[in-house]
């Protein structure tokens, strides 16, 4: 990143700090007319970038002076931070705001805000500016760090405020975060995607590659270990492309090597990964490093080449296996879990057969599975020979069958070993939770002893399901 534009960013989140003092002052005087602060109910649609972004949303309304509350009856300001991963999602969140329109009736001061990947799309800002004319204000991902300023129009009067700009450009630094964990921590490190996959619509919704300044990142993981941070998870679209757009000479694993340097007792995860990106010097980086867990999330998303042709993937599967076979020579008892799409336009049943070979192969830990679904604006929903749904979701409940029994059999290995697991917040339960450095879901009775968030515990295992082992501990 050249001097001009780190300039430049200070120069954006200065005029937002500016804002985000003006709408303090706003929250203030509702405050001093109230007898409370100003109300604001959150809720997050989608992937961890976007709960990151709720956080990050949270903390700039904190500093605006905002509480926050869960039922939206009583907020003076709802948000929806969408997903359009898929449109079935889309439908719901529809069906969500809908529902908060009698709360709007009854309290015409309340603003509705719609943000997230849905409305970087122009046909939902285009439906929302006309169909839902109560949405007070909705902006881009790419618009985030301008809340404060948008905000602050609207709280000036301004009837509705849209801003769909700013697609790949703003990562802002130094604005405030309001994190949901105590222990475990989001890091974004970059935005955006340059790859075009094409069932995929974050490129257009996200914008192009940008990644953070390293010391900007490292700064923040230095921070978060001081505060008591025990596991941090780096995000990205593609991390493995992490720099690549600063031409820093520095990439993914230099910054993997270099937080795994700050002193302190912290482990490191990250999502997500491309394998056409995933370099050898990645995994020999996390062989040396005792803080990077042992599990990389890798989607191949087909076992066919001619699917991973038609998906824009830019790799083979002799390839993706040559460097799971890598990583697996290099990191002992490294793990991996996929992304795999079924049904995706002109899947046959060989082809099918091949995703079921690999998954065989690899012997993932676990995966995410989807019917293919079709994205408006996304070149593979115009593609011929759409797979019909019920042979996509006989493939589905058959790959679903096989990932069980492969994720049974690696995790009843487990049965008699002691492992480290760091914990989760307690549900009030009868037993706790956490997980192990390589991703392995525990549950353990404690015998009476309370455990909080971000311990580190021994458990012997006992018993093994598909998607967990349960012990007690030692
Ligand atoms: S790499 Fe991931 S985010 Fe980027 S286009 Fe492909 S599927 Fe979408």
């Amino acid at each position: 990143m050249s001097v001009e534009n780190i300039t430049r960013e200070s120069t954006l989140a200065q005029t937002q700090r500016e804002y985000i003092l003006a709408v303090r002052t706003m929250s203030e005087e509702f405050e001093r007319l109230h007898g409370y602060k100003p109300r604001c109910m959150a809720r997050t649609y989608g992937c961890q970038q976007n709960e990151n972004d709720t956080e990050r949303i949270k903390g700039m309304l904190a500093a605006m002076g905002y509480d926050f509350v869960e039922d939206p009856e009583s907020a003076e300001l709802i948000i929806f931070n969408t997903c359009a991963i898929r449109e079935h999602s889309e439908r719901k969140i529809l069906g969500h705001l809908g529902a908060v329109l009698p709360y709007r009736r009854a309290k015409p001061d309340m603003k509705i805000v719609l943000c997230g990947c849905m409305t970087g799309q122009p046909h939902i800002a285009e439906l929302i500016r006309k169909s839902y004319k109560y949405v007070d204000m909705a902006f881009s991902p790419g618009a985030l760090y301008r809340l404060p300023q948008n905000l602050y129009k609207l709280l000036s009067g301004q009837k509705y405020v849209f801003d769909f700009e700013g697609g790949a450009e703003n990562i802002s630094e130094g604005m405030p975060v309001l994190r949901e964990g105590k222990t475990k921590a989001w890091v974004s490190i970059m935005s955006g995607c340059n790859n075009f996959c094409t069932y995929c619509i974050v490129p257009y919704v996200r914008g192009r590659e940008r990644s953070r300044i390293p010391e900007a990142v490292l700064e923040e993981v230095r921070e978060l270990v001081k505060s008591g941070y025990r596991e941090i998870t780096l995000l990205g679209q593609n991390v493995n492309s992490y720099c690549k757009d600063l031409q820093l000479g520095y990439d993914f694993a230099d910054l993997l090597r270099d937080i795994n340097s700050i002193e302190g007792d912290f482990r490191v995860k990250f999502m997500t990964s491309h394998p056409k990106d995933a370099t050898r010097k990645l995994f020999d980086v996390i062989a040396e490093c005792d803080k990077i867990g042992r599990h990389v999330h890798l989607p191949f998303q087909s076992g066919s080449d001619a699917i991973l042709q038609k998906m824009n993937r830019k790799y083979t599967c002799e390839q993706y296996m040559q460097i799971i076979d890598y990583a697996k020579s290099k990191i002992p008892g490294v793990s991996f879990s996929s992304d795999v799409i079924v049904g995706f336009p002109g899947e046959t049943e060989e082809d099918f057969e091949k995703t079921l070979q690999l998954v065989r192969r690899v012997e993932f830990s676990s995966l995410f599975m989807f019917i293919y679904s079709p994205r408006r604006g996304t070149p593979a929903a115009e593609m011929p020979d759409q797979v019909p749904h019920e042979v996509s979701v006989d493939r589905f409940n058959r790959l679903a069958q096989l990932q069980n029994s492969i994720s049974l059999r690696r995790n009843e290995r487990l049965i008699g070993q002691t492992v480290t697991v760091l914990t989760d917040k307690p549900d009030g339960g009868s037993l706790y939770g956490g997980k192990t450095a390589d991703d392995i879901r525990v549950r353990f009775d404690s015998h009476g002893t309370h455990i909080p968030e971000g311990q580190s515990v021994q458990v012997k295992i006992e018993r093994a399901a598909n998607w967990a082992v349960f012990g007690q501990t030692v």
